[in-house]
């Protein structure tokens, strides 16, 4: 491996190398650059655990994606995680705790489904990247804390490199991609945005930039 130029591939085998494939997970949105990092994985093995939170307050897109990519890429093991009903009862009765308080409804519906599993797995490949958030513009392709390890095989890609991935491979795109969405999470805390700031589109109106599964404590992350 050429380590001052990482390629993804490279990263990723050595890691299921390193950890086997069973030891290894990801989570992915199933949004907008997703396909990417899916399809790097099922080059190398089809049966790594892919896990899809279903928040509930996905676009029918999202989900009518998720189907067209597990067919398409042939995974074997994608799971789905949901939030508690208790949770949900106690804490968003609602469901509108989203307009009012992003980070407990991220928590509910998100990292709390993720709790339980995340102990299971050694590691996680996330599909961040430097280029989509200043809060990003410094990740490591390796992180490591407790006790967990994050792996970031695509930290440097740009989003030309992203585009180009998906068309020299001719990968399906989510079909918000072409209605002026470049990053899709959760149907009322995205909007359409500038392709060059992303995250711009999520959380409009909050200074919230992330979901919450990418705060330190958590050895886990998102594709997105
Ligand atoms: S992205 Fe929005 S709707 Fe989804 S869990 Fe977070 S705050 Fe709730």
């Amino acid at each position: 491996m050429n380590f001052d130029s990482p390629d993804p591939s490279e990263i990723i085998a050595a890691s299921l190398t390193l950890f086997g494939e069973k030891n290894i997970a990801v989570v992915s949105s199933f949004g907008a650059e997703s396909v990417v990092l899916l399809h790097l994985i099922a080059q190398h093995s089809q049966d790594v655990p892919v896990f899809f939170i279903d928040t509930r307050k996905h676009f029918s897109e999202t989900h009518n994606y998720r189907k067209t990519l597990i067919d398409e890429l042939g995974l074997r093991d994608v799971r789905i995680l949901n939030p508690t009903e208790r949770d949900l009862a106690d804490k968003d009765p609602t469901g509108e705790l989203h307009k009012t308080d992003p980070d407990s409804c991220c928590a509910v519906r998100k990292i709390n489904p993720l709790i339980e599993v995340r102990s299971q797995f050694q590691a996680w490949f996330t599909g961040r990247k430097r280029y989509q958030a200043a809060t990003r513009s410094k990740l490591q392709i390796f992180e490591f804390e407790n006790g967990g390890a994050k792996i970031n095989p695509l930290a440097g890609m740009s989003n030309d490199d992203v585009s180009n991935y998906v068309s020299e491979h001719d990968l399906p795109r989510h079909p918000m991609t072409y209605m002026g969405y470049p990053s899709i999470g959760c149907e009322p805390c995205t909007q359409p945005a500038d392709a060059d700031d992303p995250r711009t589109g999520r959380w409009s109106g909050f200074k919230k930039t992330e979901c919450g599964i990418h705060s330190k404590p958590d050895p886990t992350e998102t594709t997105v």
